[in-house]
């Protein structure tokens, strides 16, 4: 390919609206344009590169076994009304109406569809497992669309599903999924670590996502150095040191906190610590009114109480909703469980030493209240805190470490979900009716192709892993006059026919300009045919990885071609 007839319009300056990296570097490097609101245009050179993660996700798939489908982007609101999911799903779920006022959706998964295409084709146990899967597009109205095409409100993904007679079935898709991302994202270039993930409460049995360690990452993951357990935060038992802190404040009376609603507040006021408070967090889900109760330096953790009380979403109650209960907004004092409110204690709550709670009064805070003493008929203390840095391994007790990360795929055992709601079922060896178990896995491709750059980019540009690379090889010449432009354009025509992946920039720049294009845009090797070679044959190799280049006299093409695929096999090489 040569330049002269590309679109490859790179730009100097960053963007405004990019905050990082791969988005900044992908519209500079000509890869990408902005649309609209999270809608990207892909230009020829971002394409190349989309596709070949394309191409190294379907290889490894196939490998798997798994086959190959391509849906309707565009599911009818019938699919979605038998999983419960055209409610459930909200806003998120881009909606569409056809001539006859029939409603769609299109589609941000397609858990409905596949189980809905599956149903009829699945007759006996022989059939089994089946895994199959697409590439290709999804919509999601996020709420906040960003980082370019990290989150973006139209995508590729790799989503596949597999069909199992049994848990043990389940187990073996998910395992060779599992293996199968590992594959897929070494093959990319990309580090990401699997880390246990929330399973949601709609009974599914594991889950893990792989994610990308990065400051930008919306994620938090936990980390144990020792012996090597990962989990994201939503997901990690919340393991404290059994600290029976002091109270300050042991004798038990009514103290005057005028307007102290929050546990920082309160602890101003009265110069105590966190850990010394009570802290009570009020919700309120489609059937139920929660009161969760935990030690004041902590944070519920949502998920942790959707699991437990098998709910798939709750809100924080407002203001007058608390007043109806009785409940004194800011003040809320521990009480047992009753009829109106499930009550909840967090385990990181000692039942016999004081703390400072609300009094359920106005204005007024208790200390030295001691939670064995004031409520009978306290309930088991469940594990609902967030977990943190420091908190300890669930595994080996060492000290928990916190990164940020972003997900790039995701594996789920699913369960029975859409097999029952679609009723998914065949005939087992006894001739016995079976309703199916189901797991589905993702991969982000975008979001793979802008995290890769999050992870290889310095300030010249990107330095594109060569399995991905939009071109293994880039051909800059410098030339002057007809004569020395036939003698790169021989260069050029030598090497692509010796089969390699090569782009010619052949425009009339000047090098710098030409050299600093090459750099942005991330070739990962460059051949340099310029001034030098005209005036003494020499030539020059750069890795633009490593930033090394290697000055030498041409000698002939056998020569050349030899020393590229030398550091081709290198390039790849460094990947496993
Ligand atoms: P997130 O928590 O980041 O919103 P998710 O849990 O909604 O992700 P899944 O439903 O598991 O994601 O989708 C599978 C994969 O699709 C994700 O791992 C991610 O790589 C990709 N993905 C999800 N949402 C987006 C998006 N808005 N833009 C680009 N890629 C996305
Ligand atoms: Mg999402």
């Amino acid at each position: 390919m040569k330049a002269s007839k590309y679109i490859l319009p790179t730009e100097k300056e960053n963007p405004a609206d990019a905050v990082v990296a791969s988005h900044r570097l992908m519209i500079r490097a000509g890869l990408v344009r902005k649309s609209s609101a999270g809608l990207y245009f892909f230009l020829p050179m971002g394409l190349r590169i989309l596709k070949k993660i394309e191409r190294i996700v379907r290889e490894e798939m196939d490998a798997t076994g798994a086959l190959e489908c391509e849906l309707p982007i565009l599911t009818p609101s019938d699919f979605w009304e038998q999983s419960g999911r055209w409610t459930a799903m909200g806003k998120e779920m881009f909606r569409v109406k056809d001539r006859h006022d029939l409603s769609y959706a299109l589609g941000p998964t397609h858990e409905e569809s596949f189980s809905y295409l599956i149903k009829p084709i699945l007759k006996s146990y022989k059939d089994l497992p089946v895994n199959v899967y697409q590439i290709h597009t999804k919509f999601r109205d996020e709420i906040r669309p960003r980082f370019g095409v990290i989150r973006s409100r139209e995508f590729i993904m790799k989503d596949a599903y597999s069909f199992n007679l049994d848990e043990t079935s389940l187990d073996e898709s998910y395992q060779s999924m599992r293996a199968a991302y590992r594959r897929i994202f070494d093959r990319c270039g990309l580090k990401t670590i699997p880390v246990q993930a929330d399973s949601g409460s709609m009974g599914g049995s594991a889950s893990e996502e792989f994610m990308v360690v990065s400051p930008i990452g919306e994620e938090t993951l936990l980390l144990c150095n020792s012996c090597g357990y990962s989990s994201n935060s939503e997901k990690t038992p919340s393991i404290l040191a059994a600290e029976k802190v002091p109270s300050s404040l042991p004798e038990r009376k009514e103290i005057s906190t005028p307007g102290k609603k929050t546990i920082e507040e309160v602890c101003a006021l009265l110069g105590i610590s966190a850990k010394e408070t009570i802290k009570a967090v009020a919700l309120r889900s489609e059937k139920k009114n929660v009161l969760v109760f935990l030690r004041g330096d902590l944070e519920l953790n949502v998920h942790k109480l959707h699991s437990l009380l098998k709910i798939a979403d709750s809100e924080p109650m407002t203001d007058s909703e608390m007043k109806e209960l009785g409940l004194v907004p800011g003040f809320v004092a521990p009480i047992a469980p009753n009829d109106k409110i499930k009550v909840l204690f967090d385990r990181s709550l000692q039942k016999d030493i004081p703390y400072v709670a609300g009094a359920g009064k106005q204005d007024l805070h208790i200390q030295g209240f001691i939670l064995e003493k004031e409520i009978s008929g306290l309930p088991e203390f469940a594990d609902l805190a967030l977990a943190r840095e420091g908190d300890f391994c669930p595994n080996c007790n060492s000290a928990l470490k916190a990164e940020k990360g972003i997900e790039v795929g995701h594996i789920f055992k699913l369960g029975e979900k859409y097999t029952k709601a679609f009723g998914i079922s065949v005939l087992d060896q006894n001739g016995k009716s079976r309703t199916l178990t189901m797991g589905c896995y993702g991969i982000g491709v975008n979001r793979t192709m802008a995290t890769v750059i999050e992870q290889r980019n310095d300030d010249k540009g990107i330095f594109w892993p060569i399995s991905i690379a939009p071109f293994e090889v880039t051909l800059v010449s410098i030339t002057k006059g007809e004569e020395q432009y036939a003698k790169a354009d021989e260069f050029y025509n030598v090497l692509k026919n010796e089969g390699i992946e090569i782009f010619w920039d052949d425009r009339d720049l000047g090098p710098g300009f030409k050299l600093k294009d090459s750099e942005l845009v991330g070739f990962p090797i460059r051949i340099t045919v310029g001034k030098k070679f005209f005036e003494s044959g020499e030539i020059s190799l750069y890795n633009r990885k490593s930033d090394q280049e290697e000055s030498f006299v041409f000698s002939d093409f056998e020569d050349l071609v030899a020393r590229v695929e030398a550091l081709r096999q290198e390039l790849f090489a460094g990947l496993e």
